[in-house]
């Protein structure tokens, strides 16, 4: 399933790979959501992805989303992005993601949102470092919790609304998470924890 409807909003679902392996994530109960397998035999082209939107205009917005890090495909990101901007300037797109696309490529990756995403939201989900790799399992250990802080910052240069969330699991302390969020100067939402990914 390359696209699915959540709400409002359109679903696109372009790679199954991430670089986490975070404790509440959807493949450790099955990627299915909503009644859609969200399994990819393969990832998908670009030409697919846009197919697969079809008109987006009866959507509230578009998200690249997973089960996956839908960054961890950046050039199809930005040329579907590029193309929904063209053609349906008014539907807005947001990009969720693990925060780690500036380590992954060992570059600031945030000047192509520019002009390109409405929003993006990073899944922090825990309070420092040490915390985060007990529960997210980065595949690059320490460095990943402090990549995504610096993509935070970044990403606010180039993108009009960065959202910081985490999962509402007993091991994270909200109050400290939501108060780094502040620091960062970025909105704050709790996920609440129901078996599907972030
Ligand atoms: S929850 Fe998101 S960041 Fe964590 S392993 Fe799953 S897809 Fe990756």
């Amino acid at each position: 399933m390359i696209s699915y409807k959540l709400g409002d909003s359109l679903y696109l679902n372009i790679t199954n790979r991430c670089t986490n392996n975070c404790e509440f994530c959807i493949r450790q109960y099955g990627a299915d959501v909503g009644g859609c397998n969200l399994i990819l035999d393969k990832e998908p082209t670009t030409k697919e992805i846009i197919d697969a939107i079809g008109d987006p205009t009866e959507y509230k917005e578009v998200v690249f989303c997973g089960y996956g890090e839908p960054l961890l495909r950046i050039q199809v990101v930005v040329d579907v992005a590029k193309h929904l901007k063209k053609n349906y300037p008014n539907v807005p797109i947001r990009i969720n993601t693990n925060g780690q696309a500036n380590l992954i490529y060992g570059e600031d990756v945030t000047p192509h949102f520019e002009g390109l995403v409405d929003v993006i939201s990073v899944s922090l989900n825990a309070e420092n470092a040490e915390k985060y790799n007990e529960i997210c399992h980065p595949e690059h250990g320490e460095d990943a919790f402090y990549s995504i802080l610096e993509f935070i910052r970044k990403s606010k240069n180039y993108v009009p609304k960065v959202v910081v969330s985490v999962v509402d699991i007993p091991e994270i302390d909200i109050d400290k998470c939501r108060k780094l969020a502040e620091e960062l100067g970025v909105e704050f939402r709790v996920r609440r924890y129901e078996k599907k990914i972030g």
